[in-house]
């Protein structure tokens, strides 16, 4: 059997290494960086996402849950200033941290590539057209949130630019989400195993006038000063209605770049796992493969016609639907709340289809 060749150390690619490794493939990884996870500088965060644990670790048959992935105890929204705490008790939210260190799912998923003889090669950056072309057909993409790849391989992207900052925290698993006139995108801060993140975004630049006005709230409403900011940039996979892709050329996608993003919030770490486990589908059955992958894709469309729609709204009209609507879910009282909540979460790349998939197979 011929090796397996996977480009990107990330949550997508490493699941993709787990499983062709598992089917007894010799897999090589390639990596840019010198650390797990990527960007040593982005590291530790804390990423918030719906996710079942104990169904997406039948999905993937790899045990995740605690420490690398802990539900979310609190959820305070700041809506233009009105503070609501949402209620997510039951609802699947988790806090997940990512980098390199020992309780990271990053880390997780890499101690248990290596355990099964995956090779990995950091400080590898396959970069540019010709070098990705010259890899053996099958190889396996899974690049995350770097722009090469996407125009390497002619992928649509809209740009994302964010500001970042990392710290410590006595909190635990428990998170903030601020809308407001500084984004048409939103921004959080979350906490888990000691660690805190905060993380301002917008699919277009932020001014440094914007940036303060967040930063005074954030102060203001969870007290979390900031001393240094990290700035970022990077694409999204969420800009036309053909996006989501399984195959470029002779390659297969995984992660953000095949566009299990899903396309309001962003949330990208469910759909890179669930996808790494699909592009493992793929080397061996393409079409059982393009099946599944669209399984989990089903309202990816309706999602960005109306995350299209939310972005052309005038700024007031913007306000009136967010404030409308997370008044209305604190109205309904937390478990009925928590189950329209839950409901949205529907939208996130193989939420579902996961737990579709848990439900038939207990
Ligand atoms: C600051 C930040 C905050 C986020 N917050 C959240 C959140 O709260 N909730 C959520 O659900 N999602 C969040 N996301 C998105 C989420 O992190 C990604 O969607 C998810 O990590 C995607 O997984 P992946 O496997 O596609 O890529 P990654 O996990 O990013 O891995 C990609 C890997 O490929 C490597 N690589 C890149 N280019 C090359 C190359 N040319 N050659 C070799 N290797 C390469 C990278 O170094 C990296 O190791 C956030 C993203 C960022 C940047």
């Amino acid at each position: 059997m011929p090796e397996q060749l996977i480009i990107g150390a990330g949550l997508s690619g490493l699941v993709a290494a787990i499983t062709l490794a598992r089917k007894g493939r010799r897999v090589r990884v390639l990596e840019k960086y010198a650390t797990i996870g990527g960007q040593p500088e982005r590291w530790p965060a804390v990423d918030v996402t719906p996710m079942i644990s104990g169904a997406i670790s039948r999905y993937l048959d790899i045990p995740i849950g605690e420490p690398q992935v802990k539900p979310c105890k609190l959820l305070n929204g700041y809506f233009w200033g009105n503070r609501l705490e949402l209620p997510i008790a039951g609802s699947n939210l988790c806090c997940v941290e990512r980098g390199p260190r020992g309780t990271a799912l990053d880390l997780y998923l890499y101690s248990i590539a290596e355990s099964l003889g995956v090779r990995f090669e950091f400080e590898t950056p396959v970069m540019g057209q010709g070098q990705l072309a010259n890899l053996p057909p099958d190889t396996i993409v899974a690049t995350g949130l770097y722009a090469e790849p996407f125009d390497a391989l002619g992928i649509p992207y809209q740009m994302g630019w964010c500001y970042a900052s990392k710290g410590t925290s006595d909190r635990d698993a428990e998170a903030a989400v601020y809308f407001n006139d500084y984004t048409t995108d939103y921004a959080y801060w979350s906490s888990t195993n000691g660690i805190d993140f905060v993380f301002l975004f917008r699919r277009g630049p932020i001014s440094s006038g914007e940036l303060k006005d967040f930063e005074r709230e954030l102060e203001h409403t969870e007290g979390r000063g900031v001393t240094e900011w990290l700035s970022g940039y990077g694409p999204t996979p969420t800009v036309r209605f053909s996006n989501p892709r399984l195959f470029a050329a002779d390659k297969i996608l995984a992660g953000t770049i095949s566009g299990m993003m899903e396309p309001f919030a962003l949330f990208g770490v469910h759909g890179a796992l669930v996808s790494g486990k699909i592009a493992a589908m793929a080397v061996e059955d393409r079409n059982a493969a393009w099946v599944e992958f669209r399984r989990c894709l089903t309202t990816w469309r309706r999602m960005l016609l109306n995350r299209k729609i939310y972005e052309r709204l005038p700024e007031s009209a913007r306000r009136r639907t967010v404030v409308g609507f997370t008044n209305t879910l604190g109205a309904l009282g937390p478990d009925l709340g928590a189950r329209v909540l839950s409901g949205a979460f529907h939208a996130v790349p193989g939420y579902h289809h996961v737990r579709e998939c848990a439900a038939r197979d207990s």
